[in-house]
């Protein structure tokens, strides 16, 4: 089953703002602190996704489109089984209107949350703006019904977007091939595009 959704957002407004800036910033930029060897690191775990979410089994592909050596970024993310260490926790969102009080859009399936050096805390293109610019964590929320309406390759694409959030990119242009576009559309497989690949190259340098 395929379908046109809206996935997921910082915010819809961005895209006002992609064409002009260079990479895909959020209003202001933010990025990922926190160093391992040489890369900057996150620490993923799922634990907090209901225990039945097929999400459970996209989260793998998902970073290893981040991974990939050939594309020779300066990023990496890997599964770390304890949340007390965790800097990037995925979380099924319980019910309905946990997520309405959240804030979130009801169509959105996917909402990731950046909290920066200071413990402010945002989700919105514009909180960037009064963040310290360096994140330190991440939640990323998915909709209570668990992606259950998309298929695998749309599950997987929607954890490796929000994957990109927490890195600090925004959305990219409609038009173009990337994994951070939003809504979804057929075309874009779990994957790096050479946009993708660019935008991290400019946010973080090469190793
Ligand atoms: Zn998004």
């Amino acid at each position: 089953m395929k379908k046109a959704k809206v996935l997921l957002c910082l915010a819809a407004v961005l895209s006002l703002l992609c064409s002009t800036v260079l990479a895909h910033e959020l209003a202001k930029p933010v990025r990922w602190s926190i160093m391992v060897r040489n890369r900057y690191t996150m620490r993923v775990n799922y634990n907090q996704l209901s225990s039945n979410s097929p999400y459970r089994s996209a989260i793998g592909t998902a970073m290893s489109a981040w991974n990939n050596p050939s594309q020779s970024l300066k990023v990496q993310c890997f599964y770390d089984s304890s949340i007390s260490t965790s800097t990037v926790d995925i979380v099924t969102v319980s019910s309905d209107n946990t997520w309405k009080n959240l804030g979130f859009d009801p169509s959105a399936d996917a909402m990731t949350r950046l909290t920066d050096t200071n413990n402010y805390s945002f989700t919105s293109v514009q909180g960037a703006t009064s963040s310290t610019g360096k994140i330190k964590y991440a939640s990323v929320f998915v909709h209570p019904n668990d992606g259950r309406d998309m298929d695998d390759e749309q599950r997987q694409v929607t954890l490796a977007h929000e994957i990109g959030h927490c890195w600090g990119l925004g959305h990219a242009p409609y038009s173009t091939d990337s994994i951070m576009i939003s809504p979804y559309l057929e075309r874009i497989k779990c994957k790096l595009y050479s946009h993708d690949i660019n935008d991290i190259r400019n946010f973080y340098g090469t190793p």
